[in-house]
């Protein structure tokens, strides 16, 4: 087993202890320590976000020996961010047409940035887009929840989640007016209203399990938020699902449209299987092809 391979399984038994309310966590301190002994490098770090779910275990946790332990990895892993900040900041953003300009302005920006950390360090995790700013944590805070609107926790198990996401969406705004002004907070409460609306919950659905991109809904209009765009999104996917139901292959169909919540690659393979009676929907069984991450929606 690569160390990435040995983190992810980890991974998946600590988020499990705190999605489940803190209960449970007896092992927690035992699968930290195997942590600890892994060499766990930048690389891995990014790719399997570790530091988000060891921070929501610290959150979650009451046990003062866990808590200790995961603020130390913490601690330690962002040492490594600290090296190599400035090029995971230029991946992280989108590509420009400007780019000369762009460039440079990155440069100051990241050098201004770099300052501002040395006074203060964050107490967030990933490195692609931390914040202190309060307007902006609220803002997470708000999209966050509005993406949980109606849903239990199983529905959206092994997609990223709703903070992950929330915090993708608000990186992409706030990339697109570097300030956090009216245009901003109207950009981010049209999002939460569209978001949180019982009546569209197939842009929830889609944004959630990755058919559209945080960088795509940051931008979209009113009118395609409530309309077209998404629910053909769906109908596309499940007329994709249909043909392959009719061709009854075992191995199930391959599909770009959905995002691994882990990997954030969109290499997936997913089945559909109507598991309860005829007449509710089908629920969709997830395969990332790229890290073996497995998730369901329905
Ligand atoms: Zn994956």
């Amino acid at each position: 087993m690569s160390v990435e391979e040995e983190v992810m399984r980890i991974q998946k038994k600590l988020s499990k202890m705190t999605s489940d309310d803190g209960s449970g966590q007896e092992q927690a301190l035992d699968l930290l320590q195997e942590l600890q002994n892994l060499k766990i490098n930048l690389d891995v770090l990014t790719k399997t976000r570790i530091g988000m779910t060891v921070n929501a275990l610290r959150k979650s946790s009451k046990d003062d020996e866990v808590i200790a332990l995961a603020k130390t990895l913490i601690k330690n892993w962002k040492k490594f961010l600290s090296n190599s900040d400035s090029s995971s900041k230029v991946s992280s953003s989108s590509d420009s047409k400007d780019s000369k300009k762009e460039e440079k302005r990155k440069e100051d920006k990241s050098k201004k940035e770099d300052k501002e950390k040395d006074k203060k360090l964050p107490t967030s995790f990933p490195p692609t887009s931390v914040t202190t700013n309060s307007v902006r944590l609220k803002c997470r805070e708000m999209l966050a929840s509005a993406l949980k609107t109606d849903s239990n926790k199983e529905d959206f198990e092994g997609c990223a989640s709703a903070e992950e996401l929330a915090e993708e969406l608000e990186e992409a705004i706030f990339q697109e007016f570097k300030n956090t002004d009216m245009k901003y907070k109207n950009r981010v409460r049209s999002r939460i209203a569209n978001l949180k609306d019982v009546k569209n919950p197939t842009l929830r659905t889609n944004f959630r399990i990755g058919a559209i991109s945080a960088q795509r809904l940051a931008v979209m209009t009113a009118e395609e938020m409530a309309n077209d765009e998404v629910k053909q999104l769906r109908e596309k996917f499940n007329k994709e699902a249909i043909n392959d139901a009719q061709l009854a292959t075992a191995q199930g169909t391959k599909t770009d449209m959905l995002k691994c919540g882990k990997c954030k690659k969109r290499n997936c393979t997913y089945n559909q299987l109507q598991t309860r009676s005829s007449d509710e929907p089908m629920t969709t069984f997830v395969l990332c092809n790229e890290c073996g991450n497995r998730w369901k929606f329905c």
